[in-house]
């Protein structure tokens, strides 16, 4: 990096920078409590020790490396709602997943972390409710120690927002599902060791003849792809998956046959929220980083950050991502109640999406030139946003889904 410009510029920021400025005019945030705090703080550790000195490494290769994945599991930061019969640390409160994510964006990691939260936030449920005791036993316990990473697979090269369109099949046949189909865009696609596979188990039907079946590494007829070429998000590890006459064993069904859309539907708005809750992070993080530069870098013999221009940017960014924020904490409080609805879950991902998507792109344009090269974060944070608002449900199903409870 050249010297003559702002140090804060080419890396994220240290904590005693993101305390100095954010804490100028955040509100008070009264959900957390000592164990989050205590938590936050073994967890910034472990990805200051574990992820950020290997960053670029991750970048560079595509994808993170399996050891982060058990060294994560060792600490005890794999599934946190499985109860610690099945070897997890047996908290049900996501709270904690946004901690995760909070620590993730101002580490710097979110996408080196982003494997994490997908097996946290989004496959672990469905293992939790939908699992038979059997498949509890059998999956549960390596999922903590991070050594059975997951995935779920429902996009398919043919259809995304529109699910009951896939063409993904598995006949019974037996005591065996044969599967055929193919997956894309799949998180963790190399990675993982089970992935929840979403297949239509009667195509005569659309929702109703949708069920999950659980797929192993190794099991006959079952194929990656390549690891897809993004224009972000580089260390996550994004797949497609061929299934050609797999024979899933029927004990690897998720639930009743012809129940997959329910259980998608079920757990959509948790998947929805992390996202959500990930945006804001992200916001926040870049945010930060930018303030400084403003503060840091001169034109015209003063401070980008005091011309009126970028003055009245950061006060609305600093205003939307306080109203954000404040509307994250309250709809993880309603996860935690088990009130959480579709529809407001909906909101948060669109809105929060939209915001992180505005906000590192004026960061970026206060960041000038330096703002476009690579080394510096700001670059980073804008092209790993971009998908925030198509993955997960893009932002126009979000308002499809917000509209329709409106009777509209
Ligand atoms: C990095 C990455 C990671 C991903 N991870 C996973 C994963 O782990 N598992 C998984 O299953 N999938 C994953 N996906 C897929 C992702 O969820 C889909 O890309 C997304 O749901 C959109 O589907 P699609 O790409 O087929 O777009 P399409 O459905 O083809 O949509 C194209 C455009 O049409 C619009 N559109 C579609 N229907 C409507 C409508 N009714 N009204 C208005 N507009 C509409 C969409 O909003 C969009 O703008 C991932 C994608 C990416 C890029």
């Amino acid at each position: 990096m050249n010297k003559s410009y702002p140090r804060t510029a080419a890396r994220w920021l240290s904590d005693s920078q993101v305390m100095f400025s954010w804490q100028n005019f955040a509100m008070t945030r009264p959900i957390f409590t000592e164990e989050h705090e205590m938590f936050r703080e073994a967890y910034r550790s472990f990805l200051e020790r574990s992820l950020v000195p290997r960053r670029e490494e991750w970048d560079a290769a595509g994808i993170v490396s399996r050891d982060v994945w058990e060294e994560a599991g060792a600490a005890g930061f794999l599934t946190f709602d499985t109860p610690e019969e099945y070897g997890g640390p047996g908290v049900e409160d996501f709270r904690y997943n946004l901690v995760v994510v909070e620590e993730l964006a101002r580490a710097g990691v979110s996408t080196h972390g982003a494997g994490f939260t997908l097996h946290n936030d989004v496959c672990l449920p469905y293992i939790l409710k939908a699992g038979s005791e059997e498949q509890k036993q059998r999956w549960l316990p390596g999922m903590a120690t991070g050594e059975l990473i997951t995935a779920i697979a429902m996009t398919e090269p043919g259809t995304g927002s529109d699910l009951a369109g896939m063409t993904t099949t598995a006949i019974k046949d037996g005591d065996v599902y044969i599967l055929n189909g193919s997956k894309t865009f799949i998180t963790n696609g190399i990675n993982s060791d089970i992935i929840i596979v979403a297949a239509k188990t009667d195509p005569t039907q659309k929702h109703a003849g949708m069920s999950l079946l659980v797929v192993e590494r190794g099991m006959e007829g079952f194929e990656r792809g390549r690891n897809l070429d993004k224009i972000g998000m580089h260390a996550q590890d994004t797949a497609e998956l061929f299934f050609n006459d797999v024979r899933v064993p029927a004990s690897n069904l998720l639930g009743a046959e012809g129940t997959g859309f329910l259980q998608l539907v079920g757990n959509l708005p948790q998947e929805r929220l992390g996202i959500a809750c990930a945006a804001i992070a992200a916001a926040k993080a870049t945010f930060d980083l930018t303030l400084e530069y403003t503060k840091e870098r001169t034109a015209f013999g003063k401070p980008i950050g005091s011309f009126q221009n970028s003055r009245f940017k950061l006060a609305e960014m600093a205003t939307e991502i306080e109203i954000g924020q404040t509307f994250i904490d309250r709809c993880v409080l309603e996860s935690n109640a088990g009130t959480l609805t579709a529809e407001t879950a909906s909101m948060a991902k669109w809105w929060c999406t939209e915001l992180q998507k505005r906000v590192v792109d004026a960061c970026l344009q206060l960041h000038g030139g330096y703002g476009y090269m690579l080394e510096y974060p700001v670059a980073h944070a804008y092209l790993d946003s971009r998908i925030t608002t198509i993955f997960g449900g893009t932002t126009e199903i979000m308002k499809e889904v917000i509209g329709r409870s409106l009777g509209v």
